[in-house]
């Protein structure tokens, strides 16, 4: 048997974790003391329980606190743009949020949110032509996004479980937030009309949302009208995907609660 066979080490094991010094134990069982520190790495390593590399918390698996506002700003831009991917069994999942370079507040919206919903877990950048992939890693992303699923997201039903559900209910403005900064955008149409001899120019801002699943929009809607935000089916050609907000006080409340991208 060699000091490497399980069998050899399940005694000192035993012994580290029941609080040995690791000296003691190597010299009670003539092992060098850098073995012994290398079996009690391997075995933190295995139960995930290595010193400054804490097993990722999970909101929905241990009841770790989430920020919920955070969340539900993520969640819309899951919703609109977002995409959860696995390359191999192995390697955990990420979800991917594309990010235009020509708004980089965005970019840092959409990091702050990750890092604020997966504080363990890593979040990196990935640069394409004029945008970039804002991504993070983590095998619980299928725990907080339950709506992933195979095909595109206008293919399958989406509906938000209970606890989305109130989370959206307490947060709706991040919700709508996230949906407008990945699938919408404020446009200002304008026009001149001639008032007592003189030409005025006239603007009408409105808030644009485009999204080709029926659920998508409805989840949308019926946040917007939860806040008091009056909107329309703005249908272009026979396909009703754009919904817009154009009535002067609900463009102010969007305003004041989403504005621009940025
Ligand atoms: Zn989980």
């Amino acid at each position: 048997m060699t000091q490497h066979d399980p069998a050899v080490r399940h005694k000192p094991l035993s012994l580290l974790r029941s609080g040995h010094r690791n000296a003691d134990v190597a010299r009670e069982l003539n092992v060098p003391l850098g073995t012994i520190g290398y079996w009690l790495h391997v075995d933190r390593d295995k139960r995930n329980a290595c010193p400054g590399r804490p097993l990722p918390r999970c909101p929905r698996c241990d009841s770790s606190a989430l920020d919920e506002s955070a969340y539900a700003y993520l969640l819309g831009l899951y919703l609109g743009d977002g995409h959860i991917i696995q390359y191999s069994q192995h390697r955990a999942p990420s979800l991917m949020i594309t990010c235009a370079e020509s708004w980089p507040g965005l970019m840092d919206a959409c990091e702050t949110a990750m890092r604020a919903v997966l504080p363990d877990n890593s979040v990196c950048r990935v640069r394409r032509t004029g945008c970039r992939n804002v991504k993070v890693y983590s095998k619980h992303l299928w725990c907080l996004f339950p709506q992933h699923g195979p095909g595109k997201k206008h293919e399958r039903r989406i509906v938000l479980e209970t606890w989305q559900q109130e989370i959206v209910d307490a947060h709706p403005w991040d919700l709508i937030r996230g949906l407008i900064h990945s699938d919408g955008c404020r446009i200002t149409n304008w026009t001149t009309r001639t008032v007592a001899g003189e030409r005025k120019r006239y603007e009408y801002p409105r808030y644009l949302f485009t999204n080709k699943s029926d659920d998508i929009r409805k989840l949308y809607t019926d946040t917007l009208s939860e806040v008091g935000v009056q909107w329309s089916v703005l249908a272009r050609g026979s396909d009703p995907f754009n919904v817009s907000v154009a009535r002067r006080a609900s463009v102010a409340l969007m305003d004041a609660h989403v504005g621009p991208k940025y």
